[in-house]
């Protein structure tokens, strides 16, 4: 029988589960519908278990209509809250308190007069709800590439989308420095995940197969399983323990499991059960 290990830090993150329980509470307590803010995390099993409970997703707050709107981890531009306020929805704000974070760093820099350059992934809903708080001039940086064409104002200052990794910032960074007169950077990288990340790498060196598990539009899930696969080529990105093929785990004398920050504790458990099943068959 193989090992299974399950990576030392993996799946939900103090910022998806505070938001989960937010919306269940509101769910629990409002009289009239309860909506999220596009789906409340990158979870397709999370999400359909909330819609049966009553709390569905919403594109922008005209189509929530009335009741309660609940924003999610990633935050939102305060136009967003405004604009849900003056609808006359009840706003429950559970932007992740590192991500709100990220907003007073990028807005202060603004107010300081920095160029605010937000590394990240463009059009992440993250980025856009930073841009929002980043002042005019913000940009957005996802590498050293996307600096090329890009013209800087003098004193730049550098943000970052909570997800992302040290490596990336720092190669920004150091295109950046010798172009301007001032640079100020603020690491808001959170460390859930820096610490799923490294635990990641670490088990993905001594396993013969890795599992991840989230959701395929999960861009930290997405990124542990890019550096998974740097370390263990047979690694295999899931959404749900239905998708294991008992193919992959021949001959494996350690089996690797991590998941994303969106990733519910059952899910992994139910994961290494059913990969327990498929082993012993
Ligand atoms: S990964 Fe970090 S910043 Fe993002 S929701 Fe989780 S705790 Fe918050």
């Amino acid at each position: 029988m193989p090992v299974i290990e399950v990576a030392r830090q993996a799946g939900a993150c103090y910022g998806v589960e505070r938001a989960l329980k937010m919306a269940l509470e509101a769910s629990d307590s409002a009289s009239q519908p309860v909506h999220t803010l596009g789906p409340l995390i990158h979870n397709p099993l999370v999400v359909a278990d909330l819609e049966e409970r009553g709390v569905r997703p919403a594109a922008d707050p005209a189509e929530a209509g009335s009741g309660t709107l609940v924003i999610r981890a990633h935050g939102v531009t305060p136009q967003v809250i405004a604009d849900a306020e003056a609808r006359g929805l009840a706003v429950v704000d559970a932007t992740c308190p590192y991500v709100k974070r990220v907003h007073r760093a990028a807005a202060r820099l603004a107010a300081e007069g920095y160029q605010v350059l937000v590394v990240g992934e463009s059009g992440h809903p993250e980025v856009q709800g930073i841009l929002g708080h980043a002042g005019e001039g913000a940009r957005v940086v996802s590498d050293e590439d996307d600096l090329a064409g890009l013209a800087l104002c003098d004193k730049v200052g550098v943000v970052v989308q909570t997800t992302q990794t040290a490596e990336r910032l720092a190669h920004v960074v150091a295109a950046v420095v010798g172009r301007v007169g001032e640079l100020r950077v603020i690491n808001t990288i959170c460390e859930a995940t820096s610490e799923r990340q490294a635990a990641a790498a670490e088990l993905a060196e001594r396993s013969d197969v890795m599992i991840v598990i989230g959701g395929r539009e999960s861009g930290n899930t997405r990124r542990l399983a890019q550096i998974c696969r740097e370390r263990c080529m047979n690694t295999h990105h899931i959404e749900d323990a239905a998708e294991l093929d008992a193919a992959w785990f021949d001959e494996a004398e350690r089996i690797g499991i991590t998941a994303g920050a969106s990733t519910p504790a059952e899910q992994i458990e139910r994961t290494v059960a059913q990969i327990e099943r498929v082993v012993a068959a």
